[in-house]
């Protein structure tokens, strides 16, 4: 069999064994099922295609220094996945459940789960969505959750802690200020792609949403959260239409081991100047330091960009929370909060 060269993956869809799933229908869960075949068969007026009642986690499966296979927080993911659900007024499956699913997923697909030395991981996807057939407007009663997974290389393809370009989304916004930007929700991808792509068209990396009501604070990127450093401080928005991401609750923590001070606050968009180091965090981009902001004012005489510059290269505390927290999920560091859990070698 040849090697497979991780280096070239990049946050994508990779062919692997098996997906793991079941159905609730009644309020009854049927036994997990595990299968080969990626295709679903549902019927054309079940309501995700329709009126969008999705919603879906990631998380990834780390093999570490020791040969062992961790999952980070899967309770995290679980309850964050009720929360969406309860949001779409639609079941969800336990936590236990949840993190069950995820294991066998895992176990599935063990021989996919690249070696510790790639820096690449196994990206495990629950899906969870409306089956029934509608086509009046309720939420849905009878849902599928299913766990499939991809091998991944870093987010952006390039090299991790390599510095990107972000611009501020004046035009468009990702989630309304009493909207459903705190929920894993796919409606919220589907309605935000349209400027994610055109910010992509321009050459940026990332995109910065705003909040929606005022636009004159900072949220998050289109996939993940936003913090910053400054005189010994993490600083990360404070507010109910962010994603309440995991890896920022993580690395909060993080941060306070090493004496930073932890600020969750309203972050002005003037204040962007101030900062000494800005990055972008999530399960699939970890920490991605954040070379310059643009932002595209427009004024009567036309369009002036001001940019904010945080350098080429990651900065020095971003770095030490990137080792330690990649650290705990591969096993170099000591997991001294009991945030990993370990899957067993299915033979
Ligand atoms: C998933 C997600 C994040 C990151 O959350 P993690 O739990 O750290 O992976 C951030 N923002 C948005 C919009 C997300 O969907």
């Amino acid at each position: 069999m040849s090697e497979i060269d991780y280096s070239k993956r990049s946050f994508n869809y990779y062919p692997t064994n098996a997906i793991v799933f079941s159905k609730c229908v009644g309020n009854r869960w049927s036994a997990p099922e595990v299968t080969n075949d990626f295709n679903f068969s549902l019927h054309c007026f079940a309501g995700v295609f329709h009126y969008a009642p999705s919603c879906f986690e990631g998380m990834k499966a780390y093999r570490g220094v020791d040969g062992r296979v961790r999952l980070f927080r899967p309770d995290e993911n679980a309850l964050r996945m009720e929360s969406s659900a309860r949001y779409l007024d639609m079941p969800a499956p336990s936590v236990e459940m949840f993190i069950d699913m995820c294991v066998k997923c895992v176990q599935e697909n063990w021989d996919c789960i690249p070696p510790y030395e790639s820096g690449a991981s196994l990206y495990l996807r629950p899906v969870l969505f409306g089956i029934n057939p509608q086509l009046g407007i309720k939420s849905a009663a009878d849902v599928m959750f299913a766990v499939m997974c991809s091998a991944v290389g870093t987010y952006s393809g390039a090299k991790s802690l390599v510095p990107g370009a972000a611009v501020l989304s004046r035009n468009y916004d990702r989630a309304a200020t009493y909207g459903s930007g705190g929920y894993k929700l796919g409606a919220n991808y589907a309605q935000s792609l349209h400027a994610y792509n055109l910010a992509h068209k321009m050459g940026y990396r990332e995109l910065l949403f705003l909040d929606s009501a005022t636009h004159s604070h900072i949220e998050e990127f289109g996939s993940s959260n936003f913090f910053a450093i400054k005189h010994g401080c993490y600083i990360t928005p404070n507010s109910p239409s962010v994603l309440p991401s995991i890896t920022n609750k993580s690395l909060r923590k993080v941060a306070e081991e090493f004496g930073l001070k932890v600020e969750r606050r309203t972050i002005f968009i003037d204040e962007l100047e101030t900062f000494e180091e800005v990055n972008s965090c999530g399960t699939a981009v970890v920490i991605t330091p954040i070379s310059r902001i643009d932002d595209k004012v427009t004024l009567e005489s036309g369009t002036i960009t001001r940019e904010y510059r945080y350098g080429d290269v990651c900065g020095p505390v971003s770095e030490k929370l990137y080792k330690r927290i990649v650290g705990i999920q591969n096993g170099t560091e000591e997991d001294n909060y009991g945030w990993c859990m370990f899957v067993n070698d299915p033979k």
